[in-house]
């Protein structure tokens, strides 16, 4: 049976446009669902329309990723806003959000991108859905802390936060304020996250690939969904289990996290 499951990636990104609905298709074969993230508005359409071409296997998070944040009006952002909450039904998250230090670097604009990530962590919270956050710093975890800081202060109870390049120490500190941590499948080359997978209990973790970026072959191949089975495979051997035992748990986060129950095999 089937249960690996993918929380975050970029299907209707431009690397797909020859081949996208064979992705999807040979994604299926391994995996039982996959999320595909929505940037920017326009972005945001295009997820929901695959998603209708694939019901119950592709899912949508809408978000804001903040280096889009800074190219946008208010009122554009007020109105994308607006389409995100007619669109409540038809996606299971927000994100993703959040602070990107390393492509936005102006003191003027990190405050903007600060503000913006509050209003959507406000609407998250009107709607009731989980959160899926970006958090890039330029030396060490100084993002994630500033985004943790922001979803406990505003008191954000579903949080994951996106492929989590942060210390081990780190990766607990959110545990214990009850929100999750999500490894890609580039933690096949990173020391750091395969100690988070060692540390961090499976109850608080997800597996993503943030295809097509991020293979974990080498950062200039094009990343596809079902990659995300190198992540299992690693969260296993770090834990001393089995594949098995880590999907169970992944499929069990999935639905307390995101409300989606995946229909059985
Ligand atoms: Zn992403």
């Amino acid at each position: 049976m089937v249960k690996i499951i993918d929380i975050h990636c970029h299907l209707t990104f431009d690397e797909y446009d020859s081949d996208r609905e064979q992705v999807i298709e040979d994604s299926r074969q391994v995996l039982k669902a996959v999320v595909t993230s929505g940037v920017e508005p326009e972005d945001g359409k295009d997820a929901l329309e695959l998603a209708e071409l694939h019901r119950d296997f592709v899912f949508v998070s809408l978000g804001l990723h903040p280096i889009h944040v800074v190219d946008m009006t208010d009122h554009e952002i007020g109105d994308y806003q607006e389409f995100i909450s007619t669109n409540r039904r038809n996606i299971v998250s927000i994100g993703e959000i959040g602070l990107d230090y390393h492509w936005v670097r102006d003191p003027l604009k990190i405050k903007r991108t600060k503000e913006i990530f509050v209003e959507f962590l406000e609407l998250a919270k009107e709607l009731d859905l989980p959160v899926v956050l970006h958090l890039r710093g330029t030396t060490g975890g100084e993002a994630i802390e500033a985004g943790l800081k922001l979803v406990s202060d505003n008191d954000i109870r579903k949080v994951v936060f996106h492929c989590f390049t942060g210390k081990p120490q780190l990766a607990e500190l959110i545990c214990k304020e009850g929100y999750y941590v999500s490894l890609p499948a580039s933690i096949v080359r990173s020391k750091t996250m395969k100690k988070v997978a060692k540390r961090i209990p499976l109850s608080y973790l997800f597996t993503e690939t943030d295809a097509p970026y991020l293979s974990p072959d080498n950062e200039e191949k094009r990343n596809v969904p079902q990659n995300v089975k190198v992540v299992y495979e690693e969260i296993a051997r770090q834990k001393k289990s089995d594949v098995k035992t880590v999907e169970e748990a992944i499929e069990g986060n999935f639905g307390r996290v995101f409300g989606v129950e995946l229909k059985s095999d």
